[in-house]
């Protein structure tokens, strides 16, 4: 078993790329550097990586973008997110001894984190009861923020 790794340093990085066969390929280096600037709490897609780094008049295409991004998240370097849109979101796995949760607005999109112990510790206690060792814990809540409001009567709107 392999212990699952704290936020990696560059070095860490490419440390874990070579052992799995990979290089840290420029590529790959300049969109984890990307990665590495966001603020913590906002994600990527593939499609918003690609405009990210078109504006630093990189050449990386699309699909390169999608490649390393399904590489990266397989290593374990980054998270890959599904908020039930079209494109799945990506995030650096910043600690995965504690990983944050999701509230996603299932109008604009608009999505939040929180860490929780209950549900670490659920988590934990579910796996050991299975035999299983956790890789990650993801829990997402689908919700409406402040800006849409559930009408109190919808089925009535129109009329
Ligand atoms: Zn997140
Ligand atoms: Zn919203």
């Amino acid at each position: 078993m392999t212990p699952t790794p704290e936020l990696q340093t560059r070095a860490e990085l490419s440390d874990i790329l070579r052992k799995k066969g990979f290089r840290l390929t420029p590529q790959r280096e300049k969109i984890l550097d990307l990665f590495y600037q966001l603020p913590e709490g906002e994600h990527l897609s593939a499609e918003e990586l690609q405009k990210m780094l078109r504006t630093e008049s990189s050449d990386i295409s699309l699909a390169t973008s999608y490649r390393t991004l399904k590489l990266l998240a397989s290593l374990g370097v980054l998270r890959e997110l599904d908020f039930a849109e079209d494109h799945k979101h990506y995030e650096l796995a910043r600690n995965p001894k504690s990983p944050h949760h999701h509230i996603i607005c299932l109008d604009c999109g608009t999505t939040d984190e929180f860490e929780s112990d209950v549900i670490m510790q659920f988590a934990e206690a579910l796996a050991k009861d299975r035999g299983f060792d956790i890789v990650d814990v993801q829990l997402k809540v689908f919700a409406l923020c402040k800006q849409h409001p559930v009408e109190e009567d919808r089925s009535s709107k129109g009329h």
